[in-house]
């Protein structure tokens, strides 16, 4: 049986790392964050203290940095030559890193050619931007995960205060809707919808609907 591929793309704060993690453990699929691979480039970046405007500079550094995925019990460990920064990778500092190294068309060159070496020979479920459109433009099944910029935002603020963090409405839309504006606007592989992935707005379902929708999808190709 030809390993299956599964492409999870869509804009920030979309549900896709909940989803693309339910479906790989239930359909028995490795998972690939790819945004965690991004992150770490942006790490390595403040670490070394790259100017990350400074696109030339990024562009001169990032064949250096050595990132690595391993996978524990499923769990992916996400590595910056021989440290595991998977939890470093988790501040804002490092998402808005890793948005600004994104843009970079030797970073993503460097990321996509890892993130297919990970893909090759077996199946994954791949989450990103340009999974579907760029690093997996096979993949079997290729979704497009959307809900309101609104939506995201409460469902944002929701899980902030469940962790007892000060959450302010307003701030996290506006930070969402800058977020949008720059994944879909780069000029290197800027966030869009393949022609072929089928668009799931996530707006009015429950996360338990949208996993089983996904495997539904899943099960009608394997
Ligand atoms: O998914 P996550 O929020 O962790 O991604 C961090 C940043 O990395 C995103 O804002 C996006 O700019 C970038 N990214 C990307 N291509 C991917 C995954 C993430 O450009 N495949």
């Amino acid at each position: 049986m030809k390993p299956i591929t599964v492409a999870i793309d869509g804009p920030a704060g979309a549900g896709k790392s909940s989803v693309a993690k339910a479906v790989s453990q239930r359909m028995g699929i490795d998972y690939l964050d790819t945004g965690a691979m991004y992150r770490a480039m942006g790490l390595y970046m403040l670490i070394n203290a790259v100017p990350i405007a400074d696109e030339a500079a990024v562009a001169e550094y990032c064949g250096q940095a050595r990132i690595g995925v391993t996978y524990d019990g499923g769990v992916q460990h996400t590595w910056l030559g021989d440290a595991d920064v998977s939890q470093a990778i988790r501040t804002e500092q490092c998402s808005s890193a890793a948005s600004g190294v994104s843009k970079v068309p030797q970073v993503r060159e460097i990321l996509v050619e890892a993130q297919r070496r990970i893909a090759a020979g077996h199946g994954v479920v791949m989450d990103g931007r340009d999974i579907g459109t760029r690093v997996l433009p096979d993949a079997a099944v290729k979704i497009f995960l959307t809900a309101s910029p609104q939506v995201r935002a409460r469902r944002r603020c929701d899980e902030m205060a469940a962790k007892g963090q000060a959450a302010d409405y307003d701030t996290i839309l506006r930070d969402i809707q800058a977020r949008d504006y720059q994944d879909t606007h780069r000029a290197a592989s800027p966030l869009k919808k393949a022609e072929d992935a089928v668009e799931v707005d996530t707006s009015e379902m429950s996360l338990e609907e949208v996993i089983a929708a996904i495997c539904r999808l899943v099960e009608a190709v394997v």
